[in-house]
C-alpha cells in the first residue's frame, strides 16, 4: 500500500482530523542516512510530523520543521510542502540507545529535553512565518502538540509514531492529528482525551493493516466522518547539481582553483538526501570561468 494521509472532518466540523500512513517515506530516509534504531525513530517522527503539519498548507506553500534539542541526535530539519513531499536530515545518524523503562524506544533520549522547535512557514508573502517553542518532551509528537497550541493557538493532538526493525529498517509509520476548532464542547474534548489515552501506537494499528481512514475511525466515535482529501505523501529531494554549483561560485576562485590542483576536482554530497553530485576539472574551470565573466 503506498503512502497517503487523509484530511477529514467530524462531530460538525468542530474536529479537524488528520491521519498518515508514511512507512515507505520514512523507510527511504532511513535507507539514505543509514540511520540506527532511535535515530531512525527520531527521524521518522520528525518527517511524519511535518507530513501533518505540511498538510494544512496550500498550492506552493512549504515548510521547514527545526528540532534543535541537546540529546547525541543533535539537530534534526525537515522540510516539507503542501504537495505532500518531505525530506529530512538528522545530524548524528548514528544514535541506537537502550529501550525506555516502559520499553520504548527512547527518542526523548536521543533528541534531548532542552532546545528548539522551530517552524518557518514560506506562505509566499515578503517574509516568512516563523514560530518557535522550547522542546517541551523530547519524544517529538508532545513537542508537535505543543507547538500548534502555543504558537498557532490551535488546540490540538498530535501522535507520531515509527515501529524499528531490529536490523534499523522501517516496519511502519505514521500519526495522526486532531485540531479543535471553537464550538466544541468539553464534553467532546475530555472523552477525545480518554480515547487518545488507550489509543495503541498507531505504527501498532498500521501493522495491523489498518488503514488511515481506519485509524480516524479508531479514535473518532463520530459515525459521521467528513473525508475532504485524499493525498500521496513520499520522501522527494529537490537538489540538482545546479544548485550545488551555485554553491560552489560563492566560494570563489581561489578555493575553486585549489579544489582543480589539489584534488582535480570536487565531490559534493546533499545532506538531505544523501545525493552525490561529482564536479571534474572542467566543471569547476567552467564555474571559475563564470566568476570572471560576471565580474
Ligand atoms: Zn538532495
Amino acid at each position: 500500500m503506498a503512502d497517503y494521509l487523509v484530511k477529514a472532518l467530524a462531530y460538525d466540523g468542530v474536529v479537524r482530523a488528520y491521519a498518515v500512513n508514511a512507512t515507505d517515506t520514512v523507510a527511504e530516509a532511513q535507507r539514505r542516512h543509514e540511520t540506527w534504531h532511535t535515530a531512525s525513530a527520531a527521524l521518522g517522527r520528525a518527517l511524519v510530523g511535518t507530513l501533518l503539519l505540511g498538510s494544512t498548507l496550500k498550492g506552493k506553500d512549504k515548510l521547514t520543521v527545526k528540532i534543535l534539542g541537546d540529546g547525541p541526535a543533535g539537530a534534526i530539519i525537515v522540510d516539507g510542502n503542501a504537495k505532500g513531499e518531505v525530506k529530512g536530515y538528522i545530524q548524528n545518524p548514528k544514535v541506537a540507545l537502550p529501550l525506555n523503562a516502559q520499553g520504548k524506544i527512547d527518542v526523548r533520549g536521543a533528541v534531548g529535553t532542552q532546545g528548539s522547535f522551530v517552524v518557518i512557514k514560506d506562505l509566499g508573502l515578503k517574509e516568512p512565518f516563523t514560530g518557535q517553542t522550547p522542546i517541551v518532551s523530547g519524544e517529538l509528537g508532545e513537542d508537535f502538540t505543543y507547538y500548534l497550541a502555543s504558537s498557532e493557538q490551535i488546540p490540538s493532538a498530535v501522535g507520531l509514531s515509527v515501529l524499528v526493525n531490529p536490523d534499523n529498517t522501517i516496519q511502519t509509520a505514521g500519526g495522526f492529528m486532531l485540531q479543535i476548532m471553537p464550538g466544541a464542547s468539553e464534553e467532546l474534548i475530555s472523552r477525545l482525551e480518554q480515547k487518545l489515552a488507550s489509543l495503541p501506537r498507531v505504527s501498532s494499528l498500521l501493522d495491523s493493516g489498518m488503514t488511515p481512514e481506519q485509524i480516524l475511525e479508531t479514535i473518532l466515535d463520530d459515525t459521521t466522518i467528513f473525508y475532504l482529501e485524499t493525498q500521496p505523501v513520499c520522501f522527494k529531494c529537490d537538489c540538482n547539481k545546479d544548485k550545488f554549483a551555485t554553491a560552489l561560485i560563492t566560494l570563489g576562485t581561489k578555493e575553486l582553483q585549489e579544489m582543480i590542483d589539489e584534488d582535480h576536482g570536487a565531490e559534493t554530497v546533499c545532506s538531505f538526501c544523501g545525493n552525490k553530485y561529482h564536479f571534474s576539472e572542467q566543471d569547476l574551470q567552467g564555474l571559475i570561468t563564470e566568476i570572471e565573466e560576471n565580474k
